[in-house]
């Protein structure tokens, strides 16, 4: 049976302020969905709140997964049931490598009764490295990758091939990719579609968010929301990628009456680096 992901009046804030304002939205299991929204609409904000992040606060609503309420679990519970996030701003973590990391992840959403700290029982070595080697080659990933450290150094591409890869070894049954297109030029953008794509099957549901269409030109999504000032103002097809592609936010700002806020570029810096620091 396909599980689906059942969103219902989901009303988050960050600090004191109000950022999605009752939202509906579901997916299943072998559905794409993708959510466009102009920068600051709330894109982000939702999918950090679906994995657990803990600095987004859900005021009222309801997310079910399978019929299990997510609100009440660890963002590692969440993973384990089958939830998946690729993040916007890939966090670096020198001195752990991809393999390490990757054997610690996999090992912590398999593993029976894993609490997902470091008493995880790890698969074993050999069929791990089996199975990473021909996911990367899949992929067209070089085996390199494996050897270094998380993120360290990696270009903005690489970055966001690496989260197709954890994709990829996690096999979630719904993925949440925030903006896996953005800070990508042109050709990085046609590669990380296309390793998407190999991906993409009837066991797996996708939420892809962007605000621009050229991703979704590799990945056909069946579903287009559009997400403005906190809440889907739009659901429809193929087609509503395509007005934005030719129109942009502005007519759909209008038809709601929100005014454009003016916001710095997001694509440069995590808004949440400020605060690890
Ligand atoms: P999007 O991903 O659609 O660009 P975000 O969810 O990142 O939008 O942000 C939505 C709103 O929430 C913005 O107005 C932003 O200022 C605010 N916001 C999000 N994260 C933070 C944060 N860490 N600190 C302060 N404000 C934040
Ligand atoms: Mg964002």
């Amino acid at each position: 049976m396909s599980t689906e992901l059942v969103i219902k009046d989901l009303r988050i804030s960050v600090g004191e302020k109000p950022i999605i304002k009752g939202l509906n939205l579901t997916v299943k299991q072998g559905e794409i969905h993708a959510l466009m929204g102009p920068n600051g609409s709330g894109k982000s904000t939702l999918a950090n709140a679906l994995m657990g992040h803990p600095f987004y606060s859900v005021d009222s609503g309801e997310v079910t997964f399978g019929g299990v309420d997510v609100l009440e679990l660890e963002p590692n519970e969440r993973a384990r049931l089958g939830l998946f996030l690729a993040f916007q701003y890939p966090t670096a973590i020198p001195g752990v490598s991809m393999a390490n990391f990757l054997r610690m992840a996999v090992s912590a959403v398999r593993t029976e009764n894993s609490n997902g700290s470091e008493t995880t029982e790890l698969i074993p070595m050999r069929a791990f490295r089996r199975e990473l080697r021909e996911k990367m080659k899949q992929l067209g990933v070089d085996e390199s990758f494996a050897r270094r450290y998380l993120n360290e150094g990696f270009s903005g591409g690489e970055k966001k091939r690496a989260e197709v890869l954890q994709l990829a070894m996690l096999e979630p049954k719904i993925a949440i990719l925030d903006e896996t297109d953005s800070g990508l030029d042109i050709d990085a953008v046609r590669i990380v579609g296309e390793s998407l794509n190999q991906l993409i099957g009837p066991d797996l549901g996708v939420l892809i968010i962007t605000h621009y269409p050229r991703l979704l030109t590799y990945i056909r999504p069946q579903f287009v929301h559009i997400l403005l000032d906190g809440r889907i103002v739009e659901s429809g097809g193929w087609e509503l990628a395509e007005l934005l592609e030719k129109k942009g936010y502005d007519p759909i700002r209008e038809k709601y009456g929100i005014s454009p806020e003016v916001l710095a570029d997001d694509d440069v810096e995590d808004p949440l680096s400020a605060l690890r620091r």
